[in-house]
């Protein structure tokens, strides 16, 4: 999961500073020194912990943290604060050009996420209404244009290719054709390398002279730490790169690449890769990123995702139902479809402040959720509607039909039952409103 061995650390040095009360001047030294510990072997950059230690340092020790009430709360306060500064305070977000197309210029090193990054944009900028034209120009692995293909299929989103030619003037006729078909958004695939070399470099700095892109974004996995981090510099020093999407951050436990890349390039991450799947991908926001980090949870992505998931119309036809205590087995169906739609279960329950869950328990609980959707699933219309017809014949077929036991089948109707006496009792005088227009 992101982050969890750097928020375990310093979770547990805030908790330590919390128990201590008034804090001394020789308390925040001491406490700044396990700080920079979790951050060392977070990978963080050395010049930037020291930097950021400094910087926490001399904040913390002014009179107004070490006076006032609640001076633990006020450090972590600053340690916030300054985390979201290392990580760039502004929100950047791709500009979009006013003359057509606008060029998006994606490069990295093979293996980074680069073709998938490519797609997952394109369905990012779609769903905001825009026209995508997705353009391969990684010319030396045949399987990378197909794999462009493969993906841009997937997102509903066309993929010009001329084969083995020459990565410029597919860029250059990428460009005129998505003039004529006015798509507005033209994203380039180019070539990776294992390593950086001077091949490349020399390729891709003539695809920006001639194409011009009004971004150039470099894709860098955040698993590699700080070797994301020299990559990101290598790459800024010949291309001048306008921002970096960091990649597989929900298999990076440790978060140095995260930290260090814009302070030491200078560069802001646009976007983090969150998954394989092509909708895992979240626009970045370095103080929601330090709120994550330092385990008190994002609401503010949490919500977004819960907008993209929920289906408006369906959300209140549910409240309605609920109101009227109709809910059935189909709408919890629903629901939990809804709910899987937002991402996998630890991503989501991980954004609530104070919610922490580990991975284990994160994949059981999915498993769970499929268990209970294919036990839903073996029951005939008539049985979701009133689960009180489903006797010990119809129990044995249910469990058969969705590959579990009949203590399962009996687990998920006591479930629900709970449920909905549960509902009853919000709808019931006491808890009138429970379910009112908007409450849900
Ligand atoms: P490229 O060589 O840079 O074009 O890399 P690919 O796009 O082919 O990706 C390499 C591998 O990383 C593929 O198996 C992807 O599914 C995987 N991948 C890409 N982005 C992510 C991500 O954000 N999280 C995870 N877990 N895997 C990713």
């Amino acid at each position: 999961m992101a982050f969890e061995g750097l928020s375990d650390k310093l979770n547990a040095v805030f908790k330590r500073l919390k128990a201590r009360g008034k804090l001394k001047e020789s308390d925040i030294k001491e406490v700044m020194r396990e700080v920079r510990l979790a951050l060392l072997e977070a990978d963080v950059n050395y010049k930037v912990t020291k930097d950021f230690v400094a910087a926490v340092s001399e904040r913390a020790v002014g009179s107004e943290v070490l006076e006032s009430l609640t001076p633990a709360q006020q450090v972590i306060k600053i340690v916030k604060d300054e985390m979201t500064a290392l990580m760039g305070s502004e929100n950047v977000r791709v500009r979009f050009s006013n003359r057509l197309p606008t060029i998006l210029m994606m490069c990295g090193l093979q293996g980074s996420g680069k073709t998938t990054h490519c797609a997952k944009l394109a369905k990012y900028f779609k769903s905001q209404g825009k026209r995508p034209l997705l353009v391969a120009c990684d010319v030396y692995r045949p399987a990378a244009i197909k794999q462009l293909q493969v993906v841009g299929e997937q997102v509903g989103v066309p993929v010009f290719e001329m084969g083995q030619g020459d990565p410029v003037e597919i860029a250059r006729r990428a460009i005129m054709r998505a003039k004529d078909h006015g798509d507005d958004l033209v994203i380039l695939d180019t070539a990776g390398r294992l390593h950086v070399d001077e091949q490349l470099m020399e390729e891709l700095t003539r695809i920006k002279e001639t194409v011009g892109p009004h971004e150039i974004l470099l894709v860098v996995d955040a698993m590699t730490g700080q070797d994301a981090v020299n990559v990101a510099k290598a790459f800024d020093e010949r291309l001048d790169i306008s921002g970096v999407i960091l990649t597989k951050l929900d298999g990076d436990t440790r978060g140095g690449a995260a930290l260090s890349v814009r302070a030491v390039t200078g560069k802001p991450i646009k976007f983090v890769g969150v998954g394989e799947r092509l909708d895992q991908l979240e626009a970045f926001y370095p103080d929601r990123m330090a709120s994550r980090i330092l385990g008190m949870g994002d609401v503010l992505t949490l919500v977004e995702k819960a907008q993209d998931a929920v289906d408006e119309k369906k959300a209140e036809a549910l409240a309605q139902k609920m109101r009227k205590n109709a809910f059935t087995l189909t709408d919890l169906l629903d629901q939990m479809k809804q709910i899987q739609g937002m991402g996998p279960l630890g991503q989501v329950l991980g954004m609530i402040p104070g919610v922490k869950v580990n991975d284990e328990d994160a994949q059981r609980g999915e498993k769970e959720m499929k268990k209970m959707e294919a036990i839903i699933f073996s029951m005939t219309p008539a049985e979701r509607d009133k689960p009180s017809i489903i006797d010990p014949k119809r129990k044995r077929r249910i469990a058969a039909g969705s590959g579990t036991r009949v203590e399962d089948v009996n687990r998920i109707l006591r479930q629900f039952e709970q449920m909905q006496k549960m509902m009853k009792t919000l709808n019931s005088k006491k808890g009138r409103g429970m379910f009112g227009r908007g409450a849900l």
